[in-house]
């Protein structure tokens, strides 16, 4: 039976974790001695355009080298079932290569350049930039091409989307949230306003004396999964299964 029940899916680092695609967040988050934050923020880029591009450039190598894992075939899946609108901070296109359409992605994507000299935006794939010698293959710039990837202190323009698509849930709805701990987009705050059906997965709850506001807590949840996505997938699908079918 088809209804209008819609499914919301937002995720986070966590969901590709689990296919090898390291978050930069843990550890000294520094890359070949540079702050990761230096490396992509558009008030600096510029300065280290060279830099900026082989970073992701190893991005870019990194995402040719792994799989979708059974998570994100499981929101594929959900696309497939219901009215489902997957939004995601994820720069790679795990959801995409595992069959996913019209993903959300917030923070913009590894695979596209765009050219702040004209705005042009184009698809590159996981091929590397040469930032010395190639261009915007619209207008020729060569330095106003960037990764098409939010930069730290730069707009993200899909945030307003976003928000209304979380202030449009209603209580038959069901929000899905993986792999993030609200830290960059505060979903905990989404999931303790909003009154619809809520389920959560991260590797573990955020210590007590890390939270803040914004970010998740169980209490918010009517299901909280503990471990890693891939291995969630069979009981989040059973909960959402009796949500959506229920
Ligand atoms: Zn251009």
């Amino acid at each position: 039976m088809m209804h209008d029940r819609h499914l919301v899916c937002f995720s986070g680092a966590g969901l590709s974790a689990d296919s090898g695609l390291s978050t930069f967040r843990g550890g000294d988050g520094l890359w070949e001695n540079h702050r990761i934050e230096d490396v992509c923020d558009i008030t600096t880029w510029k300065q280290n355009r060279e830099t900026v591009h082989r970073f992701y450039n190893d991005r870019r190598a990194a995402l040719a080298s792994v799989q979708p894992n059974p998570m994100h075939r499981l929101l594929v899946d959900w696309q497939s079932r219901y009215r489902t609108t997957l939004v995601t901070q994820n720069v790679d296109n795990l959801l995409e290569q595992a069959g996913a359409r019209d993903v959300l992605h917030v923070h913009g994507r590894l695979t596209e350049m765009e050219c702040l000299a004209c705005g042009h935006v184009w698809e590159i794939g996981t091929a590397a930039w040469n930032a010395a010698s190639d261009r915007c293959p619209d207008c020729g710039s060569l330095k106003g091409v960037k990764p098409n990837v939010v930069f730290f202190h730069e707009q993200a323009p899909l945030y307003q989307p976003m928000w209304k698509l979380f202030n449009g849930l209603k209580a038959d709805d069901v929000l899905v949230v993986i792999g993030t701990d609200g830290a960059v987009v505060p979903i905990g705050a989404v999931a303790a306003a909003v009154r619809c059906r809520k389920a959560l997965n991260n590797l573990e709850p955020v210590p007590l004396e890390d939270w803040v506001p914004g970010m998740v807590a169980p209490a918010f949840f009517h299901h909280a999964l503990f471990k890693p996505a891939a291995e969630a997938v069979d009981e989040l699908d059973a909960i959402v299964r009796g949500w959506m079918e229920g």
